[in-house]
């Protein structure tokens, strides 16, 4: 069972061989690949390790194993709440912060038997998409061959957990997804990211970025993988506010496995796929169009119908999620003053500023800038409000589309319309990390790019976010040029989430 949930079957040569990894092994390749790769920040001590393993090899022995993730290394992304290893976020201001209590998710883990390996690197409180803007320092992609001259990033903001779930440095990895870091480092290092339905997986403990948006994500080397940790994380919790409540959770998860009853095998005869028009764009690589037409190939020759479809408000999604995640960002990050919260400069006569500045890296310190006057009066009736309207219109350009009901909305589901859309995760292969160093060390960058052009990175996953649906992105070719990954993207309805991986693991297939 763990071998075949968890065995590669993407692209990735160097996790094509693997099976099952113990905890003993996936140290090893922390060992060997963590120094180059700066995937983990702080690792579990060996002797909890063991005693962890021991543990479920003993259960596993005497039959009394607490289920598929019993004795699966895991790794967790440095924004989750842990007692037993500081949680920092990326950021000088929570150096060495100890949560009291973990993240409700990393409990269940716990409680499901699953050997947490550590912590992994992320973008500063989740802010970027490339694991550069980090106080450890960039993570960069596994793919690259030891001692290459141009480094390519791991993507972010959950870089660490992709490159470590790539690298076999742990079967699967927590990661948070606000507007696609789980699903963009998926795509760069070449393996499953997937971020649930908004509500689903309890947020208690998991440190913000954007209420309104963060989703716990799962990193992982198959989509089988990734629906086992979801299994175990996916619980209403009563400490998170913004979860789905347990009624509307049970008809829901009903309709959803109903849904995906309808195709227990890769025969998609009847499944509606839909292609939006809107997501031909201008930065996309030929390499990213000619896998997205394989993947339209490989769904219509299982029997799929693909249909066009259109979801006009596209254009806009990326300036409304920057608009609102900064503005929360902005308000959520205040808490960090030196007093209650944080970091503290050390003079007597530090100010917040100086404290705020000295403890936040240049790309935060953009971000709460940029987002605090977002929320200040006339730029809020002029940037804010039209970005949470756009954001509605989003929303419903999905709802138009799905032949399945939100069950959010009172609005009925279309009579013509498709079960998924199929689209790219990513513009291309992962960025070379010297560009993104530049465009943000240099606002005029060589390419005349700054880094705010740079967030055109996340231009296909910031849909999903912003309606609060489930994605996931599938590894499913290489860029022509240099052989790195580029993953599909798979979206469906609010609450159809087990469908979804369903549909996603037919794509996996192809490898
Ligand atoms: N790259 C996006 C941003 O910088 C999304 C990050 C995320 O999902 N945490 O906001």
């Amino acid at each position: 069972m763990l071998s075949r949930v968890f065995t590669q079957r993407a692209i990735n040569p160097q996790a094509s061989a693997r099976a099952f990894t113990t905890w003993q092994q996936a140290l090893d390749a922390i060992e060997k690949h963590n120094d180059r790769l700066n995937a983990f920040v702080a690792v579990q001590d060996k002797e909890s390790l063991n005693q962890s393993g021991e543990q479920a090899a003993k259960r596993r022995a005497e039959g009394t194993s607490l289920g598929p993730l019993d004795g699966v290394a895991i790794g967790i992304k440095d924004n989750f709440c842990t007692t037993s290893l500081p949680t920092t976020c990326g950021s000088k201001v929570l150096e060495g912060f100890v949560s009291p209590y973990d993240a409700t998710v990393v409990r269940h883990l716990k409680e499901a038997g699953a050997v947490l390996m550590g912590k992994t690197n992320m973008d500063e409180f989740g802010m970027g998409a490339a694991n550069a803007f980090t106080c450890y320092g960039p993570t960069t992609n596994p793919m690259d061959q030891p001692g290459q001259d141009e480094l390519r990033v791991a993507g972010g903001s959950s870089g660490g957990s992709a490159a470590a779930v790539a690298s076999n440095m742990c079967m699967a990895a927590l990661g948070s997804d606000t507007g696609g870091s789980v699903r963009l480092p998926a795509s760069y290092c070449g393996i499953v990211g997937y971020k649930p339905s908004y509500g689903q997986c309890s947020r208690h403990g998991l440190v913000t970025y954007a209420t309104s948006l963060d989703c716990v994500g799962i990193l992982a080397q198959t989509v089988q993988g990734a629906g086992v940790v979801y299994d175990t994380i996916s619980k209403y919790d009563e400490q998170d506010p913004s979860a789905l409540l347990p009624e509307l959770r049970a008809q829901v998860d009903e309709a959803d496995r109903k849904l995906a009853a309808q195709w227990p095998s890769d025969d998609l005869t009847g499944l509606r796929v839909g292609i939006p028009s809107e997501y031909f764009v201008d930065p996309m690589s030929k390499d990213a169009i000619d896998i997205w037409r394989a993947g339209i190939r490989h769904m219509k020759k299982r029997g799929a119908t693909i249909v066009p479809v259109s979801l006009p408000h596209t254009r806009y999604a990326l300036p409304a999620y920057f608009t609102l995640a900064l503005a929360e960002a902005g308000s959520n990050l205040a808490r960090y003053d030196g007093v209650r919260y944080g970091y503290r400069a050390e003079e007597d006569t530090a100010s917040y500023a100086d404290t705020r500045t000295e403890g936040f890296g240049t790309e935060a310190q953009r971000r709460i800038l940029l987002g605090t006057h977002i929320l200040t009066a006339g730029t809020y009736e002029t940037a804010f409000l039209p970005a949470q309207k756009t954001r509605r219109q989003i929303q419903l350009d999905f709802n138009n589309v799905f032949l399945q009901h939100n069950p959010l909305y009172s609005t009925p589901a279309p009579t013509e319309g498709v079960h998924v859309l199929l689209c790219p995760s990513a513009t291309g292969p992962a960025p070379k990390l010297s560009d993104i160093l530049k465009s943000a060390s240099d606002d005029q960058g060589e390419k005349g790019h700054g880094v705010v052009d740079t967030y055109v990175n996340d231009v296909f996953t910031v849909p999903p976010s912003l309606a609060g649906i489930p994605a996931v992105s599938v590894p499913f070719g290489k860029s022509s040029e240099d052989g790195y990954p580029i993953g599909l993207q798979l979206i469906s309805q609010y609450g159809y989430d087990r469908f979804l991986l369903r549909i996603a693991d037919t794509l996996a297939v192809h490898s």
